[in-house]
């Protein structure tokens, strides 16, 4: 018996030291929670191959733009447990007040810093009412990363908080964020060049996420079809586009692959404009190359529709 505890107490040390690391080793994983899909696909390029980091949405049930996105309770744990918050700031979190409110230590990186934003132009006959939604979205329009110009400062942005939360990892996180900016810099170039030769380029979209787009590349959004995501759009929006696309002669209507497009068939058939899907990049896989192929190919699907 005494033999016996003598090689078991080893033993035992052994195990409870291995549980013990396992344990810090647990709470000293880095792990940062991303607001929104095109903030996690910067922050999972930046963090590619970097051991011990977790990159996590703050949302899994939730796709597409966060207008009308209602934060969870889970959703808020997951966020006060993570090394930072990534956001892509302009406004597009809404509820970023609750969150700070509640726990005013979490580290939150924005994105956004040193991008100049568009204002968000309000048409709301009924504007004079709080009730109004456009108090609520800070006035700015948040759709930044569509312009590949925005969108490298935004890795620039999140490279650079991602390295003063986890300085250990710095040189690793710099040296795949200008990586990725490379990346980025080249589709840019290419979306110049090849956008560049059409004189034509006015077209209707269906929420208000192409404007950075839009200014970037020279397009001129002439009509919005949906400005609150998630709602109707009215009769009296529907007539106004249709008269802005036969008073503009405009050949093009984008919908989006994250909303139904009603209101787009509905104009095109009074009208005979095309439809075209633009995607605003919002939903898509867990792949790093995600932005580039989606912005690939709303490239092709702009050339297309440019050329009709
Ligand atoms: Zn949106």
């Amino acid at each position: 018996m005494k033999l016996l505890s003598k090689i078991a107490a080893p033993i035992l040390s052994v195990v409870s030291l291995f549980m013990l690391t396992g344990c810090n080793k647990k709470e000293n994983t880095i792990n940062f929670v991303t607001s929104c899909y095109p903030i996690y696909i910067i922050a999972m390029n930046i963090a590619n191959d970097v051991d011990g980091v977790e990159i996590k949405k703050m949302s899994e049930n939730h796709s597409g733009c966060l207008h009308d996105f209602q934060l969870q309770t889970n959703d808020l744990r997951k966020i006060e447990k993570s090394s930072a918050f990534i956001i892509n700031g302009a406004g597009m979190e809404n509820f970023l007040d609750k969150i700070t409110e509640e726990n005013q230590e979490i580290k939150i990186i924005d994105s956004s810093k040193g991008i100049s934003l568009i204002g968000e132009e309000c048409d709301h006959d009924d504007c004079e009412d709080e009730e109004c939604d456009c108090h609520d979205h800070g006035n700015f329009n948040p759709h930044i990363w569509l312009s590949p110009e925005n969108y490298m400062i935004q890795i620039k942005n999140i490279c650079e908080g991602m390295k003063s939360v986890d300085p250990g990892n710095a040189e690793k996180y710099q040296h795949n964020a200008d990586i990725y900016i490379n990346k980025i810099r080249d589709l840019k170039i290419k979306m110049h060049d090849e956008l560049h030769a059409f004189k034509s380029k006015n077209i209707i979209t269906f929420h208000n996420a192409f404007p950075y787009f839009a200014k970037e590349f020279g397009i001129n959004i002439l009509g919005v079809i949906n400005h609150e995501p998630g709602e109707e759009t009215s009769a009296k929006e529907i007539l106004e586009t249709i008269n802005i696309v036969k008073q503009n002669g405009i050949k093009a209507i984008f919908t989006e692959p994250q909303y139904t497009d009603s209101a787009a068939k509905t104009i095109a058939k009074e009208t005979g404009i095309e439809i075209y899907t633009l995607d605003p990049c919002v939903t898509g896989g867990n792949n790093k190359n995600a932005y580039i192929d989606t912005m690939e190919k709303n490239l092709g699907i702009l050339k297309i529709a440019f050329s009709e």
